[in-house]
């Protein structure tokens, strides 16, 4: 039997040794451009300790043409900074070479990319060439909304005995990304939660809005879901920026977030708080079996209808009738103040089952 891997609490201890500022943090550029440019972003992002700069000098970019990074150059300008403010830097990493490059100029964090993750021969190569450092890895969700591929790329640096890692959530892109360029999927994160309890999680908001004027808000969403950082990406010149130029904000903009975001406790000792909240679960659990209750009774009814349907050799699907309804049952739920969209999906879903559920014999 396959051995379920663990990620133990003292895991984690990376992450705490590094909590000095309000929430742990990586900030940086989106790319190393030039030594100027990151070492001047360096000297004013210091200024809010950090507890490392980021910067990438290999980018993966979707199409070619796109500027694809500094390289190798970029890695001394990396190793200045460590040098002139004591920051401690990172970088991706897409391949063993990228890593024996970073390996040798010291960097003290490498993250694997999105475009990286999901590609299982890559995420293994990266971690046979990891194998026996103490680096911090982090490892982006996979573009694509598919929590298997993330949690297997977790895997396989745990497996080369990579102590300090954690994951980064990023986003998952979609063909209808509107207000996102790469829609959260919380449940997503809550699963892989759900998998590695221990796993330290950072959110990067810049990625996930493709924004500049989200980006608070989201980071903010993610620290009240008990994320442990965040990782934003920042620039002098924002729209001067040679890659993602949208959605990365100056130093001082950074400041102002940092400065505004509040960081949830885990959760409080106080008593009244305590009962009250334990009353409030109580009623939760009550309305939650009452709503399996109400789902079975619905199920047994759509049974009886899909009998009938039978008997009378009558089509199951009877688009007309869902037709009508689903319009019915949002305008209701607005009214109540519900989202329509959560309401929209749920019915969905109970129709499907309600459809299948008709068609077994
Ligand atoms: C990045 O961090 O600049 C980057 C390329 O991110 P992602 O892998 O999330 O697209
Ligand atoms: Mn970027």
């Amino acid at each position: 039997m396959k051995k379920k891997l663990k990620i133990k609490k003292e895991n984690r201890s990376w992450l705490d040794r590094l909590k000095i500022n309000k929430a742990f943090l990586i900030a940086g550029p989106c790319s190393a451009e030039t030594e100027e440019q990151v070492l001047s972003t360096a000297k004013s992002i210091n200024n809010l300790k950090p507890n490392f700069f980021r910067a990438g000098i290999w980018k993966p970019r979707t199409r070619p043409g796109g500027f694809e990074g500094v390289g190798e150059i970029g890695l001394p300008w990396l190793q200045k900074i460590q040098k002139n403010f004591g920051l401690k830097v990172a970088t991706e990493v897409g391949n063993a070479n990228h890593v024996e490059k970073a390996l040798n100029h010291n960097i003290d964090l490498l993250w694997i990319g999105a475009r990286t993750t999901v590609n299982p021969f890559a995420v293994q190569e990266i971690a046979e060439a990891l194998k026996g450092t103490d680096k911090i890895v982090l490892i982006k969700n996979p573009v694509n909304p598919d929590l298997g591929l993330w949690l297997g790329g977790i895997e396989r640096i745990k497996s080369a005995g990579i102590k300090n890692i954690g994951a980064i959530h990023r986003g998952f892109s979609s063909y209808d990304a509107l207000y996102y360029r790469n829609k959260p999927e919380w449940h997503i994160t809550i699963e892989l939660k759900k998998e590695f309890p221990n796993l330290p999680l950072i959110i990067d908001p810049s990625h996930i809005c493709g924004r500049r004027d989200a980006i608070f808000e989201t980071s903010q969403t993610g620290l009240d879901l008990n994320y442990d950082g965040l990782m934003i990406e920042s620039h002098m010149k924002p729209i001067e920026a040679w890659s993602d130029s949208k959605q990365q904000i100056t130093p001082l903009e950074l400041a102002d977030l940092i400065d505004k975001i509040v960081i949830p406790q885990a959760t409080s000792h106080k008593k009244t708080f305590q009962l009250k909240l334990d009353v409030y679960r109580n009623e939760l659990d009550i309305l939650d079996s009452n709503l399996i209750e109400l789902l079975n009774d619905r199920m047994s009814i759509s049974e009886l209808i899909g009998n009938m349907k039978r008997k009378e050799n009558v089509a199951i699907l009877q688009s007309d009738r869902w037709g009508e309804i689903l319009p019915i049952l949002i305008n209701e739920a607005e009214k109540k103040g519900l989202n329509q969209e959560f309401i929209k999906e749920i019915f969905k879903r109970i129709h499907v089952e309600s459809i299948k559920i008709q068609r077994k014999k």
